[in-house]
């Protein structure tokens, strides 16, 4: 477990920015980014020069981390985006966005995107009634998204009753009944990562 949490605050270390990966830790002292904010490795304090390319991978990187998606399933987000009406980086972020261990995680059911992926990958989430476990399940307008009923005594569902949990204005979720609404389809305001977009744009563009 140890290694987890280093392996994860790397992550942010090397993207030079809160990504948020550990829950509650990132909000603490204990954070990493906090207590060294540095590239990780021998050299990390060093490295200065860095390329347009690199620039543009590293935007790349950090959504790919802050949202646990690897490279072919992004490249499928930025295909779709470029099919789709509108700013093709806007898109692009709004389909990640609408992912549903994303959604969970915006609920507040979970302190981490990692650990609402795992929420929705042992089957206690619903949409629409239904179980789904597949955390790149894309959510809807009008979608309902619930804790499975039979795990609403789990104590991590148990503790969240009368929470006051924050969340964008897209989504809601009763802490009390644990269901939830998609209200409407996130757009670029809704996203509080500081991403440039248009550098992972450029970057595929190539
Ligand atoms: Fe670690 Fe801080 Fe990043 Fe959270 S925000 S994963 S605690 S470095």
């Amino acid at each position: 477990m140890a290694k987890m949490i280093g392996a994860d605050c790397k992550q942010c270390r090397r993207e030079g920015c809160k990504l948020f990966l550990k829950g509650e830790r990132c909000t603490t002292k204990k954070c990493a980014m906090e207590r060294r904010p540095v590239i990780p490795g021998q050299h990390g304090a060093g490295r200065k020069r860095v390329t347009e390319y690199g620039t543009q991978l590293r935007e790349k990187q950090k959504v790919k981390r802050a949202y646990g998606i690897l490279e072919k399933q992004f490249r499928r987000y930025y295909e779709e985006a470029v099919r789709m009406k509108g700013v093709t980086g806007e898109n692009m972020l709004s389909l990640i966005e609408r992912r549903l261990d994303n959604v969970v995680y915006r609920m507040g059911i979970g302190s981490s995107r990692s650990e609402c992926r795992q929420i929705v990958n042992h089957g206690q989430i619903t949409v629409n009634g239904k179980c789904v476990n597949i955390p790149s399940y894309l959510v809807k307008v009008g979608d309902v998204i619930a804790v499975k009923e039979n795990k609403r005594e789990l104590e991590m569902f148990k503790q969240l009753k009368g929470m006051k949990i924050v969340m964008p204005k897209w989504l809601e979720f009763s802490s009390d009944t644990l269901e939830g609404k998609v209200l409407a389809l996130p757009t670029r305001d809704d996203i509080d990562l500081n991403i440039k977009e248009h550098l992972i744009i450029e970057l595929y563009s190539r």
